[in-house]
């Protein structure tokens, strides 16, 4: 079981597969928090969300605007 992940706003990471193009650029600038699953699209690894100016580059990164931060404690995925 993983632990619930969020950040001191007690925000967690949102991400939307359908817009998702497997850029890898939030796996680059946060290893430690994305990966890639077997379809290439970005996935939360429950660990903890990166500090405020990662997550924020990870964000203004994503050439199409996949990533979000939600209320809540745990990551989660828009499916499509
Ligand atoms: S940066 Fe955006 S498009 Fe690229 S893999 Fe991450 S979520 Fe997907």
């Amino acid at each position: 079981m993983s632990e619930p992940v969020a950040d001191s706003a007690g925000h967690c990471i949102l991400i939307d597969t359908e817009i998702c193009v497997g850029s890898t650029l939030c796996v680059q600038l946060a290893p430690d928090t994305f990966v890639l699953d077997a379809r290439g699209k970005s996935q939360v690894i429950p660990t903890g969300v990166p500090d405020d100016e990662t997550m924020d580059d990870v964000i203004g990164s994503c050439p199409t605007q996949a990533i979000g931060l939600v209320e809540g404690a745990n990551p989660r995925r828009i499916e499509h």
